[in-house]
């Protein structure tokens, strides 16, 4: 048996391609483990979104070249695209594969199993991949072996070029999977009996096929499957318009919305090249809560961008406490190489930008604790990803991390949605079932 190590950083749709190159592995001849574990090659799946996301990818991939010389590496992603010969120069065992030719790997189970399957086991360093036409969607997620909820790549790349961002770069411009493709993988993810389906991409809001945008996309995974719940990865303040908001109406799309919000100062948005200002912020957080009651809703904020005041900055945290966002996702602003705030200025004090980052991540516990208590005495839908003989464990429609009591054995109700009532939210959210006390 040969075992595959998986280890994946960065974002959902990141994750949601570990997941497809992890399905491509016949159980029979691969044991697919997490890359904490021995194995006898490792797939790493990095990500560019800041400076400190490529310092981690290359530490990690130095640290397992090191541990283990005689395992093949295979480094791809965003910043394989972008830090190639940084990365294959970590070690003579490390394949870099550039995100752009990912599609290469759906030949790796084949590759893999004549290097190291045979007798004659081929050093690391020998093993290369085929040619394949460069495909964005030609790795489908078939589930995931290291989730409950299944990932549906929709979209991927991006056209906007916000200043700050590499993405772009990395991934190339936007590209969207064929609607009935889009309806024919979500059928068969929930005919796998995943009750979770994760619409993702680099930037769903922009996701655009055959004359269909994302609003009429959602219409017809809804009415073409029937008990899947479905999450989306992020939404763009602009693209939060009165159609999708009715869309997402639909008693099947979870309470769980990420917007990418960046900044509270108008200035600031617009040196960020963002296509929004602040009130445009307001109104779609506006129209998110009026498609749910108390929807769960996350929000991006870059602190420190070049240029940005102590007001700038004010007017940010100013307007994440009054939109009383569920939490704050916050990163201290880094210059990332070929883009074009990487030559704006005046630049921001990394001990200031730090200073207000931690403020926001204060904030962010307060409002963390404020909306996880809004829901005590209420219902929610729990995806059950674990269980022990007392408890059960997952996460709610609407985004909370919820452990159970009261479930009839606990340990056997993994992928299982169940209806419980949240009875406590201090030091994380506790439910009964069933919700009603007989
Ligand atoms: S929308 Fe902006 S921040 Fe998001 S991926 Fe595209 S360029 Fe990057």
């Amino acid at each position: 048996m040969i075992r595959v190590g998986f280890h994946t950083f960065g974002c959902k749709l990141n994750q949601s391609e570990t997941d497809a190159i992890a399905s491509l592995f016949p159980a029979e001849l691969f044991s697919v483990v997490t890359a904490d574990q021995d194995a006898d090659a490792y797939v790493i799946n990095t990500c560019t979104v800041t400076t400190r996301a490529d310092h981690k990818a290359r530490a990690y991939v130095r640290a397992l070249a090191r541990t283990h010389p005689g395992s093949l590496l295979i480094v791809t992603g965003c910043s394989a695209q972008l830090e190639a010969d940084a990365l294959s120069a970590l070690g003579e065992n490390v394949t870099v594969v550039p995100q752009a030719e990912k599609s290469r790997l759906l030949g790796l189970p084949r590759v893999l199993a004549e290097a190291l399957g045979g007798a004659a086991r081929r050093r690391p360093g020998e093993v290369v991949l085929p040619e394949a036409p460069a495909d964005a969607f030609a790795l489908a997620a078939r589930g995931s072996a290291f989730r409950d909820r299944a990932h549906l790549k929709v979209q991927d790349g991006c056209d906007s070029w916000c200043a700050y961002c590499r993405v772009p770069q990395a991934r190339g411009p936007s590209v969207s999977l064929r609607p009935d493709e889009v309806l024919r993988r979500a059928i068969e993810l929930e005919g796998q009996g995943h009750r979770e389906i994760v619409v993702t991409g680099v930037n769903i809001s922009s996701y655009r096929a055959a004359g269909i945008g994302l609003p009429a996309l959602l219409r017809r995974v809804l009415d073409g499957t029937s008990r899947a719940r479905v999450r989306l990865s992020s939404l763009e303040p602009e693209s939060v318009t009165e159609d999708l908001a009715e869309v997402l109406r639909h008693p099947r799309i979870c309470a769980h919305f990420h917007v990418p919000v960046q900044s509270g100062s108008d200035r600031i948005l617009a040196r960020m090249r963002r296509r929004y200002l602040s009130d445009r912020v307001r109104d779609a957080v506006g129209r998110l809560r009026g498609s749910k009651r108390d929807p769960f809703i996350a929000a991006d904020l870059i602190v420190g961008f070049p240029g940005e005041s102590a007001e700038d900055f004010e007017e940010t945290r100013r307007l994440a406490e009054e939109l009383s966002f569920a939490t704050l996702h916050v990163f201290p602003f880094s210059p990332r190489p070929g883009t074009a705030a990487a030559s704006l200025g005046p630049a921001v004090p990394e001990r200031v930008r730090f200073e207000r980052a931690r403020a926001l991540l204060r904030l962010s516990r307060d409002l963390a604790s404020a909306y996880a208590r809004l829901w005590v005495e209420r219902d929610v839908q729990v995806l059950v990803e674990g269980g022990d003989a007392s408890t059960a464990w997952g996460v709610s429609d609407n985004y909370l991390k919820v452990t159970v009591d009261g479930l009839p054995r606990p340990q056997e109700a993994r992928g299982t949605l169940v209806d419980v009532r949240i009875v406590s939210a201090d030091g994380g959210c506790r439910a009964r079932f069933p919700r009603s006390r007989t």
